[in-house]
């Protein structure tokens, strides 16, 4: 076996990822990898280039230079879709739900076009309804009457139906209650617990590095710092800057 083939393969691995909108360039040689199974955290201020992160890495914002593959195949170049199909799903910032479809088609758009995810979608959905119960009680509602955190549980859901092997998860707490931001956090560990990669964005800092296993900063479209998330939490800067301690 030669060393490439010897080497595991990451979930994700990125290397001087740059990206930007129009004459703005956000990220500037962004590097970042998360083995299989690895829960990752990605913090920073607002405007730090946390989202444009995540929608470069799902094929929604085309990089402008450096390389992004996930599990050894390259992305960079895909589409969205194609990327989805490589087992990438993503949760968007804001939810992004259908209002006028039912909370079940809602989640079942989670696996339109896949046809591998479509075959285990009664799979899926019962894991679905496990974590979230109260998603099988509403099943028929329609999306837009929900409750936030509700709405986010269907955002979750409808990324875990296309049968993803790594997650990014944008925001999930924001706007939410603490009881139910703490249910979210709980779904996401459970979620990694089944063997699913986790990259998470999060305002909550607390929440995020206890579950992290490793996490980055990201300061005006830089790595600025990276570390455990132990080692993150008990670091000056990250204390004084986004912990308030
Ligand atoms: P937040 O926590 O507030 O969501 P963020 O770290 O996710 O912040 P981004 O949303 O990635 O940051 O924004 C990074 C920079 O890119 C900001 O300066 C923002 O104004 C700019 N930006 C984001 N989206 C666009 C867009 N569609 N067109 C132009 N500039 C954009």
């Amino acid at each position: 076996m030669t060393s490439v083939q010897a080497r595991a393969t990451g979930a994700l691995e990125v290397r001087g990822l740059e990206a930007g909108y129009g004459k703005i360039q956000v990220l500037w040689g962004i590097d970042l990898d998360v083995a299989e199974g690895e829960f990752v955290a990605i913090i920073g201020a607002n405007g730090a280039g946390k989202t444009t992160l995540l929608r470069t890495l799902s094929g929604l914002i085309a990089p402008r230079g450096g390389s992004v593959s996930a599990f050894g195949r390259p992305l960079r170049g895909l589409s969205a879709a194609r990327v989805v199909r490589s087992g990438v799903g993503h949760v968007p910032e804001g939810r992004q739900l259908f209002p006028l479809m039912s909370v079940r088609e809602n989640l079942d758009a989670g696996a339109d076009y896949l046809p591998a995810a479509r075959a285990r979608a009664g799979r899926n959905r019962a894991f679905v309804y496990e974590l979230f119960p109260r998603l099988l009680e509403r099943e028929r509602q329609l999306a837009g009457t929900l409750s936030g955190g509700e709405r986010q549980m269907v955002a979750i859901g409808r990324a875990l139906m296309s049968d993803p092997r790594l997650l990014l998860v944008d925001e999930p707490s924001l706007g939410l209650a603490p009881a139910l931001s703490a249910s979210v956090f709980a779904a996401l560990e459970q979620i990694n617990a089944d063997g699913v990669s986790v990259v998470l964005v999060e305002q909550n800092v607390h929440q995020s590095l206890k579950l992290a296993d490793h996490a980055v900063v990201l300061e005006t479209g830089e790595v600025v710092l990276r570390g455990t998330g132990s080692e993150l939490l008990s670091h000056p800067r990250v204390r004084e800057a986004y912990l308030s301690l």
